[in-house]
């Protein structure tokens, strides 16, 4: 029997249309929730995504912010911008778009966005909450993974998990995630020596890398949970993930389709975290 699919579009929609529901909830307490996006330079595909996180914002009433400023800007002027919207209570997220111009140094532009703010939760001090299991703001892509295993209904508690690949925004936090769940985490990289060894034993395997075919059919257990985050292009320049989706889904029994599976859920979990960040101000 062939996998299931996990749709990451009608989950996407799902938590969308909760988050809304939040956002709503948080206006008539008198607080809109607020993300500050901010945009350094041209790069085209940086002003997609951002256009896209805009979008999103837009139609699930949170407020956004959108500040675009020349490749030129100088890195004092902008953590001097972060600061003030540090200091602005109507701001509850503040993302910086990467990548940035080169004389930029991005960790030092992190570092300064306070840690409630982090909705991108790539700080060493976000890090440190989920390394430590303190609640905190989670990664987007890897927290938006862990929705769609828990859409499958497949329990994490005593599982085996197998990452390839360890980012800092994807494959690491992932691994603490999963092992914060109660599964047990095998992490597999570049220098691993031979991946198929760990995932045949795996219940679930998060592939992260940014390479076709990572994980054959070969390399999987039946019936295991397949959450497939990679972004490539096949030779006809299709998208296409880090799973060779035809031969895994004979027998894997669930499965992310690239794309439609991880990707809608990025920007998704980002306004999560916004409506969580704007919740938490109230809690204080
Ligand atoms: P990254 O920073 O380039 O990290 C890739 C990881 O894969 C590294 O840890 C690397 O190992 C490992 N790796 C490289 N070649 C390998 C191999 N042959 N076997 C096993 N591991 C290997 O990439 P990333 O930012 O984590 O992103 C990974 C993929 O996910 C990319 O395709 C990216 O476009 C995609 N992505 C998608 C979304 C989405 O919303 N759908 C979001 C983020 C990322 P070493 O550490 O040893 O070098």
């Amino acid at each position: 029997m062939p996998a299931q699919t996990i749709d990451g579009l009608a989950l996407s929609r799902q938590i969308r249309a909760e988050v809304a529901e939040r956002a709503a909830a948080l206006a008539a307490r008198g607080v809109t929730p607020g993300l500050a996006v901010i945009l350094v330079g041209d790069d085209p595909a940086s002003a997609v995504y951002v256009r896209n996180k805009v979008k999103a914002c837009q139609e699930h009433g949170v407020r956004s912010v959108l500040e675009t400023y020349d490749a030129t800007l100088a890195e004092a002027e902008l953590l001097k911008r972060i600061d003030s919207l540090n200091r602005d209570p109507a701001i509850h997220g503040i993302l910086v778009q990467m990548p940035l111009p080169r004389h930029i140094n991005p960790q030092r532009v992190i570092e300064a966005i306070d840690t409630t703010k982090d909705v991108d939760g790539y700080s060493v001090r976000s890090a440190g909450e989920l390394v430590a299991g303190l609640p905190g703001l989670r990664p987007c892509t890897p927290w938006g993974c862990m929705k769609l295993i828990e859409s499958t209904g497949v329990p994490l508690k005593g599982k085996h998990a197998v990452v390839i690949g360890r980012s800092n925004t994807v494959g690491k936090p992932m691994a603490l995630m999963l092992l914060q769940a109660n599964a047990t985490v095998t992490v597999c990289h570049s220098a691993t020596a031979d991946i198929g060894h760990h995932t045949r034993q795996a219940d679930i395997v998060v592939a992260a890398v940014g390479r076709r075919n990572v994980l054959t059919a070969d390399m999987v257990k039946p019936g295991a949970v397949i959450i497939d985050v990679g972004i490539n292009r096949d030779e006809h320049g299709k998208l296409c993930g880090d799973v060779d989706y035809a031969g895994v889904q004979g027998v894997a029994g669930w499965i992310t389709p690239v794309p439609g599976g991880v990707g809608p859920m990025t920007i998704t979990m980002l306004l999560s975290n916004t409506v969580d960040a704007a919740e938490r101000t109230l809690e204080t």
